[in-house]
């Protein structure tokens, strides 16, 4: 028997994990439930995380949650508890399956099958963002090589696993050439590893196009966490419904399962919410605590029921659906077909006593890092960068000299367009006229003449070279 924590959140919440609870315990999952109140009460009580301190230790006793989703009230300085919790938890891997059930559920693309496998932990959902200046607010996008390195040894492991063909990288890197191109290099390399599993990279925005528009060229797809929460969802929707799918939050101690649909407010108490989603969500919950049969039973039965026409609004269409049901008596009829398998829509053989478990991550070799020269960003109000180079000049220490101002990432200075649209957050950057290093001391030096000549310095950024590569973006324009 295993002990796992539920959490029946807001909304739809509370009914479509009824509806999942009544599935699990008629298929006879070995699982008992803790169950812990988390979200919008909470939020609205004072509670800006959303969650107790009681409900966390709960989580991390148990450490399997199966949750329904949540409501983040609008405005007031609210955290996103799914952000936090896949975070604390170090839930790194986000796998969310997609695949078309035609011609059941209406699709224009009968032969979908994809598992979409998200970084969860990083990118612009570190969450840190500043005003700067009256006009410009900036948020870091933060990709590490340890979270790229599990997140793509996951998704190739995963192929292995479940008799995949091939992983799909997506990133931007012509555009973000260190962070997405530092998980596009370590998909390279991770990839040499798997020579049985094919392996490819598209650019995310033809990608993402393609996957709408052609999904049957996909099998397993890996990606950083913003791009993999949007075309998450594209995937479900074009497939039929963002009701209809799960998702795994997998950590390398504790998992997390859920929806990837949110609280659905507007149709909540009605009976009318599918849990399909909920429901696929338990069953990749069953096969990770290794109830590999069981969770082989739900899901065939899932597959009848849907072959067999019993629909919720959200996925009904006059003619190939039979019968408009609501939540309840959608899973009263996957109870019913719980042991059938469906005839049409391949029926299920998930692989038995299978874990994915991931070496331990290894630092690597420290490279030679040298400090090559400072980036000083500014808050001016100025319009012309030659007037700004001519402030910055006249403070300039003797070693270095100002190699360009740039503005928004366009270079403005020297030899910029007039045409350039200008706000008022400018980057100066200084470099080392020997063109070998300067020393870190330097740079408090050159803020500190910068502040005296009343020049409001808003951040610094150290320009780096490792092992003598220089390892930052040039301005556009350079
Ligand atoms: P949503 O997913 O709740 O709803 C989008 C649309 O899909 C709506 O038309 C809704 O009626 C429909 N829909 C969603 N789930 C459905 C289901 N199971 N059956 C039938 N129709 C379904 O997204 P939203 O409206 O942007 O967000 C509503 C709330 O949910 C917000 O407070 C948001 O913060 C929260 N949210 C929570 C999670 C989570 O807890 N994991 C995820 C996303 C959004």
């Amino acid at each position: 028997m295993k002990r796992i924590t539920i959490a029946k959140g807001d909304g739809i919440g509370p009914e479509i994990m009824d509806a999942t609870l009544a599935i699990l315990k008629a298929a006879g999952a070995q699982i008992e439930t803790d169950e812990i109140e988390i979200g919008e009460k909470l939020f609205l009580e004072g509670n800006t995380s959303g969650i107790s301190d009681e409900a966390w230790g709960i989580i991390r006793r148990n450490k399997i949650l199966l949750k329904a989703p949540i409501t983040t009230p609008q405005g007031g300085g609210y955290k996103s508890l799914n952000v936090t919790m896949r975070k604390f938890l170090g839930l790194y891997a986000n796998i969310r399956p997609t695949m078309s059930l035609y011609p059941f559920v209406a699709t224009k693309h009968p032969k979908m099958d994809i598992i979409i496998v998200r970084e969860n932990e990083e990118d612009l959902y570190a969450g840190i963002e500043h005003q700067q200046t009256d006009e410009v607010v900036q948020c870091l996008k933060l990709i590490s090589r340890p979270g790229c390195e599990k997140i793509v040894r996951y998704a190739f492991e995963y192929a292995k696993l479940y008799g995949r063909k091939k992983v799909t990288c997506f990133t931007k890197d012509n555009i973000m050439k260190q962070t997405d191109g530092l998980f596009h290099q370590v998909f390279n390399e991770i990839a040499l590893e798997y020579p049985e599993i094919e392996n490819e990279h598209w650019i995310i925005d033809i990608g993402a196009a393609l996957l709408a528009d052609s999904p049957e060229k996909f099998d397993v797809i890996v990606t950083s966490n913003l791009y993999g929460d949007i075309i998450s969802d594209i995937a479900a929707q074009v497939a039929g419904s963002v009701g209809l799918a799960g998702s795994a939050n997998i950590g390398e101690e504790c998992a997390l399962f859920e929806a990837i649909h949110g609280s659905a407010p507007t149709i909540a108490g009605q009976n009318l919410a599918n849990p399909s989603g909920l429901i696929q969500g338990a069953v990749q919950m069953l096969t990770h605590i290794g109830q590999t049969e069981v969770a082989e039973t739900i899901q065939n039965a899932w597959l009848k029921t849907i072959e067999d026409g019993y629909h919720t609004q959200d996925i009904y269409t006059e003619g190939s659906s039979k019968h408009k049901v609501g939540t309840k008596e959608f899973s009263e009829a996957v109870i019913l077909n719980l042991g059938k398998k469906p005839s049409l829509l391949p029926p299920v053989n998930f692989a038995k006593g299978l874990q994915i478990t991931l070496p331990k991550y290894q630092r690597k070799p420290s490279k030679k890092k040298v400090l090559f020269g400072v980036d000083l960003f500014m808050h001016w109000q100025g319009t012309d960068p030659n007037e700004l180079a001519a402030m910055v000049k006249e403070f300039m220490p003797e070693e270095v000299h100002l190699t360009m101002i740039t503005n928004r990432g366009i270079k403005v200075y020297p030899d910029g367009f007039s045409e350039t649209f200008c706000t008022d957050h400018w980057r100066c950057r200084f470099k080392p006229k020997n063109n070998s290093s300067i020393k870190p001391t330097l740079i408090i030096d050159l803020m500190q003449k910068a502040i005296t000549h009343n020049i409001d310095v808003i951040k610094t950024e150290n320009l780096y070279t490792f092992d003598g590569k220089p390892a930052f973006s040039l301005g556009q324009g350079q």
